[in-house]
């Protein structure tokens, strides 16, 4: 479904996304037809049961590894199509990415000012810029005050939100967080989601998996992967009722692929025994969706 801006590219385009990894004689089909679009400045939750592909989308959206078949285009950049150099270039430019081990995102003999600088130093930035640059992006997680700390004498917590600076160094085009608040207790959890949305309030688009509802409640837009395709989607919104009271709205909408395939929720399978076939009736404005009654009309 449409979020888009009039006039603006989306930033994220994944088309048909097939991704099967091979073990020994036995073949996983960990992502099947995947269609994910993501518009500029959006904030997007992806959740999903264990197993269901979530990492695996992220790892190719974050250029570490590559579909079996399909398309993906991040910033307008082909990733099938990339050059180990160019594929570097985007790794270390144009997006973010911040894992769920806290101890894999930073460097634990350098502080946490100096790992911020690290990924500048690496892509040849002015040296001039580097501290200063650093110490802004550290003060927008909330960890300006702890600049020398080194990882260990961080929490938690307090190691994802350097990680997220770490992250955002290069400026990138996208912020990729898979599972960051995985290995946290609720409440630093909940500060490292708000550290994300502040980033995304800064102008950064965010896409972000988890399986904590909670998160997954408080983003705009929550896509839920079934068995390695985008199934369902929820978006949210508040309106204005006649009290002037803001009220959250939210309403949950089913993926419709390109060739007009959609996964029927289980719960309504089962409560009017759904199975093999169904049969749709078209309305002016919408379609039936009807269990297939033959056996007990003839
Ligand atoms: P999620 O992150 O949603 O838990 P994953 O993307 O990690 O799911 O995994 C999706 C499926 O692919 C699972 O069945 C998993 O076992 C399989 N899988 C993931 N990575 C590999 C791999 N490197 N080799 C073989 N199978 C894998
Ligand atoms: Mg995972």
């Amino acid at each position: 479904m449409s979020t888009r801006q009039p006039g603006t590219a989306p930033v994220i385009v994944c088309d048909g996304l097939v991704k099967i990894y091979k073990v020994a004689d036995l073949e996983v089909v960990a992502l099947q037809g995947l269609d994910l679009t993501v518009e500029p400045g959006e904030f997007v939750a992806i959740v999903g049961a264990s197993g269901s592909g979530k990492s695996t989308l992220l790892n190719i959206l974050g250029g570490l590894d590559t579909p079996s078949a399909g398309t993906v285009k991040v910033a307008g950049l082909d990733l099938l199509n990339m050059t180990p150099r160019q594929r570097t270039r985007y790794r270390r430019g144009v997006i973010g990415f911040v894992r769920q081990q806290t101890g894999r995102n930073l460097f634990p003999y350098l502080s946490a000012v100096e790992n911020v600088e690290l990924p500048m130093v690496i892509d040849g930035r002015p040296s001039r810029e580097w501290r200063s640059r650093a110490m802004e992006l550290l003060d927008l997680v909330g960890m300006s005050h702890r600049p020398k700390h080194r990882p260990a004498q961080l929490s938690g917590g307090e190691q994802q939100r350097v990680a997220i600076a770490v992250a955002l160094a290069n400026g990138p085009s996208v912020l990729f967080a898979d599972e960051p608040t995985g290995e946290l207790d609720e409440g630093t959890g909940r500060e490292v989601f708000e550290t994300l949305k502040a980033v995304n309030e800064a102008g950064t688009t965010i896409v972000v998996v988890t399986h904590d509802p909670l998160v997954a409640h408080h983003v705009k837009r929550t896509v839920a992967i079934r068995d390695g395709r985008t199934s369902s989607e929820v978006l949210r919104w508040t309106e204005i009722d006649e009290e002037g009271e803001h009220r959250l709205m939210a309403e949950e909408y089913v993926v419709l692929d390109r060739v007009g395939r959609m996964q029927l929720p289980h719960e309504y399978m089962e409560a009017l025994d759904l199975k093999d076939r169904v049969r749709l009736t078209l309305d002016p404005d919408h379609v039936n969706v009807w269990p297939d009654d033959r056996d007990r009309q003839d």
